[in-house]
């Protein structure tokens, strides 16, 4: 991105928080390289095509109510969508608050992951580079790469899931007072995992009349997003089934997950949900933080040596999901532009 100098602040993670992140230090004048271990942008802010259809399988839609947030998501170039405008059941949404007097609600017919890809444009990127560990130096922390690389910054952000920002925090031997402190904060509690079904049905199968459904009679199915009732004209049914916390919990490791999810779909949708023509089963570990969980502001750390570490993500500003993790990098970018820390 133009205007930007001096040795990079360098990201790890390019979901929401990261690019938040780095686009925020970038307007600022601060140059921000991102690095992912995946093969594309986005994280938990997921999209992917199945038979020419982009289908969301982690959030499937964007809410919230900050006038930045929300003026962020109106500068996306993609098909806004008023969506879910119909929602069908009781049962508990994922983020109660989505549905909260004064919340806006919003998807993209090119799916939920049009908005991190365009906070990406222009941002310096390096995709499938995993961090594995953290080496504070004289003025620097090393960033550890699973290639066996190093890159050094003088400030580095973590930008991930809490537990997997933590797992890194565990490479920094010793531990740092301020450090410490950190995993302790973190430890406080997990995020809640999901278990998530992708399922694609032919021509025939009866097009819900819904665009969500939270069903409040099932202790397996969340959620049932109809992802073809964003894309209008789409010849086939597209649903994605989301599971309980509970239940994925306990199911995690269970390889007959996506069979039963299937036939608790077949018990709340009817028979023919049971048989989609093409199922893609999706484990998110670390899918939404505990509300309960959730800290005022992102961590900016001293590191001995005088590097600076910070941690972002949707653990870091209240409300959680989307918009929070959107937050904690425009905030944490703030703290690092005004020299705290350092
Ligand atoms: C099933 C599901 C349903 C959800 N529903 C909602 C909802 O209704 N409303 C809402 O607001 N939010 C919802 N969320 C949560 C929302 O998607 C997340 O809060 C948000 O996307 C988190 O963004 P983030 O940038 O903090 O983290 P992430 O999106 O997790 O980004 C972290 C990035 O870091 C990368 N990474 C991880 N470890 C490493 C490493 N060691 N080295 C390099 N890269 C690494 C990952 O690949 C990822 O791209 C849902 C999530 C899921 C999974």
């Amino acid at each position: 991105m133009a205007g930007t100098e001096g040795s990079p602040v360098v990201i790890v993670g390019a979901g929401v928080a990261g690019l938040s992140c780095a686009r925020a230090l970038a307007e600022g004048g601060r140059r921000a390289l991102v690095l992912d271990r995946a093969h594309g942008v986005g994280g938990r802010c997921a999209t992917r095509a199945l038979e020419g259809q982009p289908v969301d399988y982690g959030a499937v839609f964007l809410h919230g109510r900050d006038p930045a947030f929300l003026a962020a998501l109106d500068a996306v170039p993609a098909t806004r969508l008023d969506w879910p405008a119909d929602v069908h059941g009781s049962g508990p949404p994922c983020q109660p608050e989505a549905f909260s007097p004064g919340e806006v609600r919003r998807a993209f017919a090119e799916g939920v992951n049009a908005f991190p890809r365009h906070l990406a444009e222009g941002l310096e990127l390096r995709l499938q580079r995993k961090v594995v560990g953290l080496v504070p130096g004289d003025g620097t922390v090393a960033l550890r790469l699973d290639d066996g690389s190093f890159l050094e910054a003088e400030t580095a952000v973590l930008a991930l899931a809490a537990e997997q920002a933590d797992e890194l925090l565990a490479t920094v031997l010793p531990a740092p007072p301020a450090v410490a402190a950190a995993r302790a904060l973190l430890a406080t509690a997990s995020s809640h995992c999901a278990l998530a079904l992708l399922a694609v049905y032919g021509p025939a199968a009866p097009r819900p009349p819904w665009h969500v459904s939270y069903p409040e009679t099932s202790r397996i199915v969340q959620l049932v997003s109809h992802e073809s009732s964003k894309r209008p004209g789409s010849p086939l049914l597209v649903l994605t089934y989301q599971a309980h916390p509970a239940w994925s919990r306990q199911h995690l490791d269970d390889p007959d997950w996506p069979r039963r999810v299937l036939d608790e779909a077949a018990r709340l949708l009817g028979p023919w949900a049971a048989d989609p023509r093409t199922a893609h089963p999706h484990r998110w570990r670390w899918a939404r933080t505990d509300l309960a969980a959730e800290l005022a502001r992102p961590l900016l750390l001293a590191l001995p040596g005088g590097a600076r570490l910070g941690v972002a993500g949707d653990r870091f500003a209240p409300g959680g999901g989307i918009e929070a993790a959107w937050r904690s990098g425009r905030a944490l970018a703030g703290r690092v532009l005004a020299g705290e820390g350092a």
